[in-house]
This record gives C-alpha cells, structure tokens and sequence, in this order.
C-alpha cells in the first residue's frame, strides 16, 4: 500500500508542473505515468509558450482568445490564462531554468507576435528542467503504473486510487492492481484524446482512423471517462483540432508544421493546385485553415521563398531530405512538380507581392509583419498540406481553483485537474502555443490546491 498527500497523474508539463508546485508547498507527491517513460505529447513538442509580447495585454491576449474560440471559452479560465501566462513564463525561467530563443513568433489568430518558443524548438528543452527539479524536490514518478479507477468515500470525497501496476500499452491487460491512498488530492493531468480513435469518432464522426494525428498512440481517454463515471462534467468534446499545418507525405507531426507553421503562414502564401489560386488568409487560427483546406477537398499547396526562409532563420535540411519539403529554382518549376497552371501560379504570386507591396490584401485580409517581402527570391520551397488531428478542445469542466466540477458546477472534494484534459479555456480553437500556457499556469493552481485540500481523516 502507498499512501501520500498528493497525487498526480500523467507526466507531462502539466502533471510535472502540478508535482513541484505540490512538492514546493510541503505536501508529499507522487507522479504515476502509464508509459515508461514521462513526457507524454509535452515532450515532442515544440516548446512554444505564448504569453505577453511587446506591445501587448492580457486583455488583448484574452480577446485573441475568444475570438478563435468562438465565443465558447469559459470567459474565468481564458482570463486566468492570460492574465497569469507572463509569470508562468518567468516562473519556468527564474525556478526551473528552461531557455528560449530570443525572438517571438507570431501565430495565425493572435494580434502580435507573443510566442517564446524553448532552445532548439522542442518540448524536451522544458521536460529536462521539469525533471531536473522533479529530482530535487525528490518526488519520484512511478511508471507503467496506469490510472484506473478513482476511490471515493461516502460523501464522494477523493480518497486514492487504483492503478494497473506493470501496464504495457501494447498489451492492455498486462500487470497488476495497486492501491494508492491520498490524504489531500488527485491531480489530473492525463493529457487529450487526439489518438483515442473510438472516443473522438464518438464526438466528431468525421475523425476516423482514416485521419492521421500528430499525437502519440498514448493520447487517449480511460482517465477522462473514469472521471465522468465518477460524476465530473465533460464539456465541449466535440470541439477536435486540426492542424493545417500537416503533410499527408509523412506520418505523425514530421517536418511539414515547423516549415508550414514558422515559414509559410506568417510570410508565404497556400494555394489549390487545381486552380493555382490562394486559399485563405494564411494566418488565420488553425480552425480557419484547416476547414479552408478541407473545403478545397485536396491537399493545397504552401509556398515561400529563400529570403522567408533567411528571415525566420530555420534550418530545412532535414524536411529536404526526407523529400516532405521540396526546393525549386524557378516559381515554373514548383508549378510544374506540384501539377499547378504555372500562368495562375504566376499572377497569384504577382497578386500577393502586389498586396505586400500596398501593406494590404486586398483578397483575404491577412495581416501583414513588418518586415513583410514580396515572394520573389528564389530557391522557391514547397510543402503539400493536409490537417491532422492535433489537439482536443474539450475535456474536464474545472473552476479558477482548478477543482474538476460535476454536472452541476460543484467542486468534486479532492479531485483537481490541469492541462489538455481539461475543456472549456480554447472554446472552438486553440490558438497556437497556448497549451504549454495552459499546462504551466493551470498546473500551478491544481498542484497549490491539491497541496492545500483539506486533510481526508
Ligand atoms: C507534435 C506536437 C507539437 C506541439 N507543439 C506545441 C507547442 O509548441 N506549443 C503548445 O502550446 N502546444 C503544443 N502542442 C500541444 C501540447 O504539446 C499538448 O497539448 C500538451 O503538451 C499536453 O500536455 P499535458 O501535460 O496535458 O499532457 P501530455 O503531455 O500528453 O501528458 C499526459 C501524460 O499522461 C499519461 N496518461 C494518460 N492516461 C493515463 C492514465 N490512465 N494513467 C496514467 N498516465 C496516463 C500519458 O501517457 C502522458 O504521458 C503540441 C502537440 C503535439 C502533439
């Protein structure tokens, strides 16, 4: 029998965070991960943090919020998320000591450029320090060890759990059950089910297995349904993201996004091959993008040039090599290798430098950087692109206490949640990089209040 005061499950950024934020408060933790080793999807990431940029607010985050939302986001959780993004920034700066580059991105659906993305933009850069202090605080995670059912008292009160000790994800039925007693609280931090083929059909029958993901095979929801039957309310879990940034030429998330993502959206332009004509504003949120492209019916095509390629400063070797990325010397060329009219290809481009040139597009609105060019230089670079299942809106109803609630909005006693489990803070899109936010700032808040929850007697 284990017995401690807090509980997290899933070692993501999330859980990770939760843990030392318990840790930190005095209560004694322990992490359970499924897999054999932590990380879950936080770990492939690419480290983007959004929070403040220059010239930037809460309040203007908040609103770039709730416009790709849709109106949908719980107004409290979009709110506490912007408003607390920056010190959730500075806090993964100042205790645990994750770098990042020292220019902001910008993502199709925010006002300004406020995305911090970790060294060598990747997930790992911020697990490494998360698991440095994990050590440091001595909270162990217990791995192979899945989630399965949620113990309560009478009154319903969390009292611990029973685990699938020795679980093996190739083999679901392997191990053995393990009683974890909690004193204080149960921190859910079990990620989304991007992967979960069955649950997201349930909520979007377009979904099927058909549809690739960018997620790993782990992302599923046994632990989002064990804390329903228990009494927790799920919200919004239709609300399934694709992102538009993915290459049917390669499984998973591969090389198209950072090229697609980094490059093409902010400073080129995505065309219908069958009519070699743009399709939408190229950046707008992903939910804009990826229906754009599903309207179209096929996989478009995304454009830049070498200077685009020069200012974002990414490194396309490898994307080139595995022949997702393909390089041309002319913009006939391109046209010709991805089977696009290269006389509409012509004027598009024309159309769209002409746009850069007046600071204005005329065509689609899109918002045009600072340091904007013309598509002109050549190496031209280009990329086919298709959506993928990349992010699940919807999940746990929380409170600002990030207590799960049930179906009547009351606090569950002892069960607290953070991270892409969690529904109601994105509404009808999430905007790019603004999970890891959420996994920081709601992670804190659970981890301090499960720490916090009155001692079970
Ligand atoms: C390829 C890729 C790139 C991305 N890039 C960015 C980015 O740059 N910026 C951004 O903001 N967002 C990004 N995202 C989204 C973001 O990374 C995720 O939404 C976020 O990291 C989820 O963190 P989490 O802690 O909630 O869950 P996860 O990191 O997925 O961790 C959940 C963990 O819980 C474990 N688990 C699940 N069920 C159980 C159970 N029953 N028992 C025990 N353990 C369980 C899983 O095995 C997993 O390890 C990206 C996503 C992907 C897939």
């Amino acid at each position: 029998m284990v017995e401690v005061d807090v509980l997290v499950v899933g070692s993501g950024f999330a859980g990770l965070v939760a843990a030392i934020e318990a840790a930190t408060d005095g209560a004694s933790v322990l992490v359970i991960e499924k897999m054999r080793a932590a990380g879950g999807n936080s770990i492939i990431s690419d480290g983007g943090f959004a929070a403040l940029g220059e010239q930037d607010s809460p309040d203007l985050f908040y609103d770039d919020l709730v416009r790709a939302g849709q109106g949908l986001n719980q107004p409290e959780l979009a709110r506490i998320l912007a408003e607390n993004a920056l010190d959730a920034l500075a806090w993964s700066r100042g205790f645990l000591g994750v770098e990042y580059l020292e220019r902001l991105e910008i993502f199709g659906g925010h006002s300004v450029a406020r995305c911090y993305t970790a060294r060598g933009r990747s997930g790992a850069s911020i697990m490494r320090p998360l698991l440095k202090k994990l050590e440091e605080l001595e909270v162990p995670i217990r791995y192979k060890s899945r989630l399965e059912t949620i113990r309560t008292d009478t009154r319903g009160r969390v009292t611990g759990v029973l685990v699938r000790y020795g679980y093996d994800h190739a083999d679901p039925a392997a191990g053995s059950g393990l009683d974890i007693k909690v004193r204080r609280g149960v921190v859910l931090a079990t990620g989304g089910f991007g992967a979960d083929v069955a649950f997201r059909t349930l909520h979007d029958p377009r979904l099927t297995a058909e549809v690739d993901t960018t997620n790993k095979p782990f992302a599923t929801a046994e632990a989002l349904i064990e804390a329903m039957r228990l009494g927790a309310a799920p919200v919004q879990l239709s609300h399934i993201q694709l992102g538009p940034w993915a290459s049917p030429d390669e499984k998973g998330y591969g090389e198209a996004p950072g090229f697609a993502d980094y490059i093409v959206f902010p400073r080129g332009i995505i065309v219908d091959p069958s009519t070699g004509r743009r399709v939408c504003n190229e950046l707008a949120d992903r939910k804009i993008l990826a229906d754009a492209l599903l309207d179209v019916g096929h996989p478009c095509i995304g454009i830049a040039d070498a200077q685009a390629v020069t200012q974002a400063g990414w490194n396309l070797d490898k994307g080139l090599r595995k022949g997702i990325l393909k390089k041309f010397e002319t913009l006939q060329a391109l046209a010709e290798g991805y089977g696009i009219d290269s006389v509409e290809l012509t004027k598009t481009v024309e159309r769209f430098n002409s746009s850069v040139a007046n600071g204005s597009d005329q065509e689609f609105e899109k918002p045009f950087l600072d340091d904007a060019r013309p598509l002109q230089i050549p190496p031209y670079y280009g990329v086919r692109l298709w959506p993928k299942v990349h992010y699940t809106m919807g999940g746990l109803a929380i409170n600002a206490d990030a207590a799960v609630l049930d179906t009547q909005g009351n606090p569950m006693a002892g069960l607290f949640a953070a991270g892409e489990l969690v529904g109601g803070v994105h509404g009808a899109c999430r905007l790019g990089s603004c999970s890891i936010t959420e996994c920081f700032v709601f992670g804190r808040i659970a981890g301090k209040n499960a720490a916090r929850s009155e001692i079970r007697v």
